[in-house]
């Protein structure tokens, strides 16, 4: 069984640092469900922190959260959490929250919490990908569903 990785707030869970989800209802992801799919996990409450917390956003090579502390340990924590979860089952691909410092697949914010965003990923975006998982946003669930099917077809 092929699984794949999602951020937890987009699955629904309130996890954010404002306590809220970004649940996102789509039928791609509703059978991947059904499928027994998918897996949860946010990377910043797997590496300690607490909901709520403070907004964080990367700054050169750290993560800062807005009351100026360094959150940078958490995050890189958080990251290899998920890519340990992606390692032990064998999942290649993720479908990741856009804009967040732990899963912005293209594009975080710029580090002056002014909600400008940039180009740029995550830090576990960034991670998973250097180590061979293929990452997604919520907008690219089609194109996401075309390479889980080339995936299911190489293992036949
Ligand atoms: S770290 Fe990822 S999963 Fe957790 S709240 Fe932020 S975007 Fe969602």
């Amino acid at each position: 069984m092929q699984k794949i990785l999602i951020s937890a707030c987009l699955f629904g869970e309130k996890v954010r640092f404002d306590g809220k989800s970004k649940k996102i209802n789509a039928g791609i992801l509703e059978a991947w469900h059904a499928e027994n799919r998918l897996i949860a996990l946010c990377p910043e409450v797997a590496g300690g922190l607490t909901i709520p917390r403070a907004p964080a956003e990367i700054q050169g090579e750290s993560v800062i959260n807005i009351l100026g502390e360094d959150v940078s340990q958490a995050f890189t924590q958080g990251a290899h959490k998920a890519l340990e979860l992606c390692q032990q089952h064998d999942i290649c691909m993720a479908i990741l929250k856009e804009g967040s410092p732990s899963c912005g697949v293209s594009q975080i914010n710029d580090g002056t919490f002014s909600h400008t965003k940039v180009e740029g990923q995550g830090v576990t975006a960034r991670l998973l990908e250097q180590h061979g998982v293929k990452v997604f946003n919520e907008h690219q669930l089609e194109v996401a569903q075309v390479y889980l099917q080339n995936l299911l077809q190489r293992e036949r």
